[in-house]
């Protein structure tokens, strides 16, 4: 008998990882492989956060903190959602982790019992299912449409919730398709919700500042009468490119926020001292930054958009946000060119013409397949260029 539990054979690791791990072993055997997978901005951090982090060491931020983040961190947190999103919490309404992604881990295993369902639009960021599998819920995957910008409508939404759902993701910006939902559609889907008064609503708003044309951002929790069921998490990751500092957070009800740091309190305690104070810094700093990465990130969107609906078989919308695309490579897909499934389109473009990318199916849905853009406009025309002949080829 194996060793590993059921619950670990309910879940996979991460296929944006496999791609990115392939990617390096072709570069580690000479490959002139250009990654297009990476789920980080190209950025770094900026300095007046790192001095930030300098200043703690120095004075000895080095000791445990409270599990579920330092007052001031806590306080700066506070401030942000006041400040941006009109979002008034009272500091136990917040809490702190290792990324966002452990505050989203931690939620799932703090609320969902054995069987509950969790609606997940599809394509989705790749951890939510596995996640939910393993804290024994049941993914309830939604899948959307292309000509709906790939997001949930009242409708499917309507239809996909029973007795036994117990929340509904969103994430807008969405990874993997950059698009966002607009205040309008969030109030359509906000009449379904507020009927279904038992259900929770978890909204992913990581890449809040990543998004263009004065987009006005809009997050579920703004609706008053979802205010009480809804967990917003967001962090430090994309918008400050600070990946590797390892800090996201979350505000909502306090028997949520109470359950998931005691689950970090029995697991990682808290995150990382330093890192908290770098993302004091991050949040109560200068925000100037953003505004000139962000520009950077449009111009090449709108370079990759325009590249790819030039190419013979390939179709692209232009999203909102984030810093993805997820093309459709269905009309590549056939008995004429030979290549099955959008799987069968990345490995080969990777083998043959050495640009990585992720297929659409690893986000639950067929036929497309997803480009960061977080790497420099040279890199990106290479690839392109490599793309287009690849699949000019095909034809
Ligand atoms: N949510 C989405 C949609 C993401 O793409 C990511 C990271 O890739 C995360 C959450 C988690 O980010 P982090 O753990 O770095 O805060």
């Amino acid at each position: 008998m194996s060793i590993v539990s059921n619950s670990l054979k309910r879940i996979k690791p991460s296929p944006t990882i496999a791609v990115t791990t392939k990617a390096r072993e072709m570069r580690a055997a000479g490959r002139d492989v250009i990654g297009l997978g990476a789920g980080e901005p190209d950025f770094d951090t900026p300095d007046n956060i790192k001095e930030a982090a300098i200043k703690a060491i120095k004075r000895g931020d080095t000791k445990y903190t409270a599990v579920d983040g330092t007052p001031d961190l806590k306080k700066a947190i506070q401030a942000k959602f006041l400040r941006e999103n009109d979002l008034s919490y009272e500091l136990d309404q917040i809490t702190v982790g290792t990324g966002g992604k452990q505050v989203l881990y931690n939620a799932f295993m703090a609320t969902i019992n054995k069987g509950d369902e969790v609606i997940v639009p599809a394509p989705y960021w790749v951890s939510y299912p596995d996640m939910i599998l393993l804290a024994g819920g049941k993914p309830k995957i939604v899948k959307c449409d292309e000509k709906d910008g790939f997001k949930i409508t009242a409708n499917k939404l309507k239809k996909a919730i029973s007795k036994k759902t117990k929340w509904l993701i969103l994430n807008s910006p969405s990874n993997p398709t950059g698009s966002a939902y607009t205040k309008e559609e969030i109030i359509e889907l906000s009449k379904i919700l507020i009927k279904n008064k038992k259900m929770y609503i978890l909204s992913d708003d990581i890449y809040e500042h990543i998004i263009y044309n004065n987009f006005n951002f809009f997050t579920i929790a703004q609706i008053k009468a979802l205010k009480d069921r809804t967990l917003t998490m967001n962090g430090v990751s994309k918008s400050y490119s600070m990946t590797g500092w390892r800090i996201g957070y979350a505000a909502g009800p306090k028997e949520i926020i109470k359950g998931i740091s005691k689950v970090q309190s029995q697991s990682t305690s808290n995150p990382s001292s330093i890192s908290q104070a770098a993302a004091v810094e991050a949040l109560n700093g200068t925000q100037d930054f953003i505004k000139t990465r962000t520009d950077s990130f449009k111009q090449r969107r709108d370079f990759v958009v325009d590249s790819l609906n030039s190419i013979k078989g390939l179709s692209c919308l232009r999203p909102e946000g984030a810093f993805y695309v997820f093309p459709s490579c269905k009309k590549l897909l056939g008995k004429k060119t030979k290549i099955k499934t959008d799987k069968d389109f990345v490995e080969k473009l990777l083998e043959r013409s050495e640009v990585a990318v992720v297929p659409g199916s690893a986000f639950g849905l067929d036929g497309y397949f997803r480009v960061s853009y977080a790497t420099s406009m040279e890199n990106l025309k290479k690839a392109m260029n490599r793309i287009k002949s690849f699949c000019e080829n095909l034809n």
